[in-house]
């Protein structure tokens, strides 16, 4: 520990903060997104993908290998000139728990809870865990910051967030509501008050996030109070694979019926659902609306299904909020499909007085993770010097 106190300690002293390099991270099972911004400015240098890791007859075998592709890639696209020219990392960790409430230095205590999260977020924190390792094996002595998609909604109250489900369960095994998309629930929000010209912490705002995940956030005055995806990011709104909100007695029965095994319900309502498991065609949005478009009655379903559960969820925000100055929508689905949205704004504009916007405001997690990263890494940076 005192070591690497010591490392932190040399690694910050030597930033000014008038030009810092900041490399965002966001590492899957099998791959590795990654960002490059230049601060304080929030200026994006580089952006891209390292794909297959791990996969059969892939030339890369593991995430620190695959790291090591992406510091090539900077270097030779001439984004960077030597690997020391990047400041701090910033990573996406997708379940941070009860346990980080904002982003957090990585140190060997970080990492042992963000290993516990493993429990609750079997999917997720593993290939995020791959992504620090790799990077801390390949960038020793630069700071490094995990950014938690949870964290944003730890300021839900225990009333929305708590499963009606025996005491028990709750204390044992932390099993409540959790949300997740918050760094994207957070920017776009922040990003919505730009527009407005007023105070974010003034604010009512509903943020519609609409990719291939999808989850929907009620904001009062800053503070994320409710959102749509829950324990893990199965519940709520109909997603691309996902299938939302369902009766969990029909699961049993499902199960039952069909002799499921845990592992392959699990598959199904994340992988198997959806979009793509009600129109039987994809699980992206443009094929099922040109089938749609063309007739396909399953298709068509699926998009009103997808449409209404939006609805639905915008109504209960507006009642809880007690009101809304605007409603933002976002990422794939919600930037890229103007007719969609017009469909929701229609039905909308018939209940929710006028004064209420309707904004499409483009996401930019990267630059989000990058900015709490920057700000933490400066924070520190003056806390030491005092
Ligand atoms: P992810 O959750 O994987 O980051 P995205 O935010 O990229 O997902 O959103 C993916 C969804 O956005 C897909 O359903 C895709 O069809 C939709 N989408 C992306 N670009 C467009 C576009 N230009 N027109 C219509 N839909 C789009």
């Amino acid at each position: 520990m005192k070591k690497n106190n010591k490392r932190e300690k040399g690694a910050y002293s030597k930033y000014s903060f008038q030009s810092v390099k900041i490399l965002t991270i966001n590492c899957g099972s099998s791959s590795i997104k990654y960002k490059l911004y230049s601060f304080p400015r929030g200026k994006l240098i580089a952006s891209g993908l390292v794909e297959r890791i791990g996969e059969q007859r892939s030339p890369i075998s593991t995430h620190t290998e695959g790291m090591k592709l992406v510091f090539d890639k900077l270097l030779a696209g001439g984004a960077i000139k030597h690997i020391d020219e990047i400041s701090a990392v910033g990573h996406r960790v997708v379940h941070g728990a009860e346990e980080f409430r904002q982003p957090h230095i990585i140190d060997k205590r970080v990492i042992k809870k963000i290993k516990e999260c493993v429990n609750i977020a079997p999917l997720h924190n593993p290939a995020n865990l791959e992504g620090i390792k790799a990077a801390l094996h390949t960038l020793p002595k630069v700071p490094q910051v995990a950014v938690f998609d949870t964290a944003f909604h730890h300021t839900i109250p225990d009333y929305a967030y708590m499963y009606a489900i025996p005491i028990k369960y709750y204390k044992k095994y932390k099993v409540r509501k959790y949300g997740f998309h918050g760094t994207s629930h957070q920017y776009v929000a922040q990003k919505a008050a730009e527009i407005l010209g007023r105070p974010f912490n003034k604010l009512k705002l509903i943020t519609c996030h609409l990719g291939n995940g999808c989850s929907i956030t009620a904001i009062n005055k800053g503070k994320s109070v409710d959102t749509s995806m829950g324990f893990t990011p199965l519940e709520g709104l109909m997603m691309g694979t996902r299938c939302g909100d369902i009766d969990v007695a029909a699961v049993f029965y499902l199960m039952n019926k069909e002799k499921l095994s845990l592992h392959k319900i699990d598959n199904i309502l994340n992988k198997r659902s959806g979009l793509l498991g009600v129109s039987g065609i994809s699980n992206d949005m443009r094929p099922i609306k040109e089938a749609a478009r063309k007739g396909d009655k399953l298709s068509k379903l699926a998009l009103d299904m997808f449409i209404y559960r939006i609805k639905k969820y915008i109504g209960a925000y507006y009642m809880i909020l007690e009101g809304a100055d605007a409603i933002c929508f976002t990422a794939g689905i919600g930037e890229n499909n103007p007719e969609l949205v017009a469909k929701i704004k229609r039905s909308i504009i018939k209940i929710i007085p006028k004064e209420t916007k309707i904004l499409v405001v483009p996401t930019d997690e990267g630059l989000m993770i990058a900015s709490l990263t920057f700000n933490i890494l400066r924070n520190t940076a003056g806390a030491k010097k005092k």
